[in-house]
């Protein structure tokens, strides 16, 4: 693996690393758990299954990218430009990312948290992990705090530590919940990161309902399978 690999899959690696940190302050602080905190520990590790599934899916899916099978008188795809980089006609709502090097059908942006761009065939998987991840960061935050309100620490480390969790998983949740809200509203107004950052005009809001299925899928939208 070289430099470049290693610089590439680090936000992943720090992920995980956090995901593992918080576990072992959770392991520590819950050593001998009372019944009601049982229940607590088993609904968190639940959430956490499912947030550790989405992060998976968002990296490994594809984001989705144009194909030759398009015809200029396909009358279901309407051609804008040529993209200059891959020589082949763009959907409408598709862009060239140069991380990637390949075009990408509606695509948001190219994220290094997951070294993936988040496009058509992932969103639903990006959007249902921050949803899951902003409840388990939750209850993440309110089980620890008042297990910590309980039972204080005694020792020096433990207290710098204790409170490092706290402020952390605080500031996380507030993170992701706000990116949660931002999408909200891009998935209201059928929009993309691009088309939002961009100011373009094309407007393909068809309703809530509507716009809910076309990004999230018919059914459960929170459905995280
Ligand atoms: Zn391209
Ligand atoms: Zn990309």
């Amino acid at each position: 693996m070289n430099f470049n690999q290693i610089c590439v899959w680090a936000p992943i690696y720090l992920v995980i690393f956090m995901i593992a940190y918080m576990e072992i302050m959770m392991i520590y602080i819950f050593i001998n758990p009372e019944e009601i905190e049982i229940v607590l520990l088993i609904l968190h590790h639940l959430l956490l299954l499912v947030v550790i599934y989405l992060f998976y899916k968002t990296i490994t899916t594809q984001p989705g990218t144009p194909t030759y099978q398009y015809t200029e008188d396909d009358p279901l795809v309407e051609w804008r430009k040529i993209c200059k980089h891959c020589q082949i006609k763009k959907p409408l709502r598709c862009h060239h990312c140069a991380v990637c090097n390949k075009c990408i059908l509606r695509m948001n942006d190219h994220s290094f948290w997951f070294n993936n761009c988040i496009g058509q065939n992932n969103y639903k998987y990006y959007f249902c992990l921050l949803f899951y991840l902003t409840l388990t960061l939750i209850f993440y935050f309110f089980i620890f705090l008042t297990k910590v309100i309980k039972v204080p620490p005694t020792g020096q480390i433990d207290t710098f530590f204790i409170i490092f969790t706290v402020l952390s998983s605080f500031a996380l949740m507030i993170g992701v919940f706000c990116c949660l809200g931002f999408h909200s509203k891009l998935i209201i107004n059928n929009q993309t990161n691009v088309e939002y950052f961009e100011k373009q005009q094309e407007h393909y809001d068809k309703g809530f309902i509507s716009n809910c299925n076309e990004l999230l899928g018919p059914g459960c939208w929170i459905n995280p399978i």
